[in-house]
C-alpha cells in the first residue's frame, strides 16, 4: 500500500479526526500523527489530555477554541515557519467541522504553509451511513440558531429544497427542535434520529417527522446524550403517484389474479408494471396468501 505521507516531520498543520466516542475509532495515521508532531493544538486540552493518556502520546498541548483561534494561530503559523509540525484536534471528531478551526486552517494555508488532513470519524458521516438516504444530495446546517424564530426561518429558507437535510443538535434543544422540523418541514417527510452514535447507549431510530414527537415524549432518554438529525427529502410528485397506485392495487388483488391486478393497475395509474409486479408479490407474501 502506498503511504506518502505517514512519516509527520513534515512542517504542516494536521487536522486529525478523534473518536465519536468509542476509543478505538482512532486510525493508526492518527496516532502516528499525534505522537510525532511537536505541538497539538486542542479545542480544550483537558479532554483532548484523556485521550492521549489513552493512547501513551506525551507530546505537548496548547489551546486552540473560538476565544483565541485568532492569536493562537499566529503561534502555531510562527512554529510551523521554523520547520516544526502541529496537529489539530477537537473534542470530538473531525476538526473544523461545527468545531473551532476553519480559521486557523486558512491562516496557514494563506501563510503559504501545508495543511493535511488526517481523516477519520464524524458524527456526519457516521449518522449519514446509517441513514440509508435513498437520495444521494444532503445539506449539512450544522447547529441551526438556538433562538426559536432564527430557528424557523433557517428552516423556512431549506424547507422547498429537493435533499435530505441534516443537523447537530443539543439535548436540551432537541425536544423543540423536533417541534419547529415538524411544523415547517410537514409531517410527512423521514427524520433519523442518531443518538450517542459508538457509545453505550447508541440509538438509530426513524419515523415520519409526524410520529417524533410521540417518539421523544414516550421515554425521556430519548432526550439525553448527543445527536445528528436526517431529515429525507421532502416527498415527490412521483411519490404521491406510487402511493395512489400501491392502493388501487390492493384493491385490485383482493379481486383479481395477481398478473390481471398488476396489468389494470398499471393502465389505470401509468406506474411501470415491472414496479407493481415487485409490490404485488410483497404484498401478497405479507398476506401469506398464495397467488
Ligand atoms: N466536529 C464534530 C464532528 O466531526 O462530528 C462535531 C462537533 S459539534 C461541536 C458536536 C455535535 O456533534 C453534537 O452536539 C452532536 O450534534 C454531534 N455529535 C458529536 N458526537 C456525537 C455522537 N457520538 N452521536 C451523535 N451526535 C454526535
Amino acid at each position: 500500500m502506498h503511504s506518502e505521507t505517514s512519516a509527520p516531520k513534515e512542517a504542516a498543520l494536521y487536522v486529525v479526526a478523534t473518536p465519536l466516542g468509542n476509543l478505538q475509532d482512532i486510525t493508526l495515521r492518527a496516532i502516528e500523527v499525534l505522537e510525532s508532531v511537536d505541538l497539538i493544538a486542542a479545542e480544550d486540552t483537558r479532554v483532548s489530555r484523556r485521550l492521549l493518556n489513552h493512547l501513551g502520546v506525551r507530546t505537548a498541548l496548547t489551546a486552540v477554541h473560538e476565544h483565541n483561534e485568532a492569536s493562537a494561530s499566529a503561534r502555531v503559523i510562527e512554529l510551523l515557519q521554523r520547520g516544526g509540525s502541529v496537529a489539530l484536534v477537537s473534542d470530538a471528531g473531525t476538526p473544523a467541522i461545527s468545531d473551532p478551526g476553519a480559521l486557523l486552517v486558512r491562516r496557514v494555508r494563506d501563510a503559504g504553509l501545508r495543511v493535511v488532513p488526517v481523516p477519520g470519524p464524524s458524527a456526519l458521516t457516521a449518522a449519514l451511513s446509517v441513514a440509508g438516504l435513498a437520495q444521494r444530495e444532503f445539506l449539512f446546517l450544522g447547529f441551526l440558531p438556538p433562538q426559536a424564530a432564527a430557528r424557523r426561518r433557517a428552516l423556512e429558507a431549506v424547507r422547498g429544497l429537493a435533499c435530505a437535510l441534516v443537523l447537530y443538535e443539543a439535548p436540551h434543544r432537541v425536544r423543540e427542535c423536533i417541534g419547529d422540523l415538524t411544523d415547517t418541514l410537514g409531517g410527512a417527510r423521514e427524520l433519523l434520529v442518531a443518538r450517542e452514535l459508538t457509545k453505550l447507549f447508541e440509538q438509530v431510530h426513524a419515523c415520519p417527522l409526524a410520529e417524533a414527537g410521540a417518539w421523544f415524549d414516550a421515554d425521556e432518554n430519548r432526550t439525553r446524550g448527543e445527536f445528528v438529525l436526517v431529515i429525507g427529502p421532502p416527498p415527490t410528485a412521483q411519490d404521491g403517484a406510487l402511493d395512489e397506485a400501491l392502493r388501487v392495487l390492493r384493491l385490485l388483488l383482493a379481486e383479481l389474479p395477481l398478473r390481471q391486478a398488476v396489468k389494470l393497475c398499471a393502465e389505470i395509474t401509468g406506474v411501470k408494471r415491472n414496479l407493481l409486479y415487485e409490490r404485488a408479490l410483497e404484498l401478497k407474501s405479507a398476506e401469506g396468501a398464495p397467488d
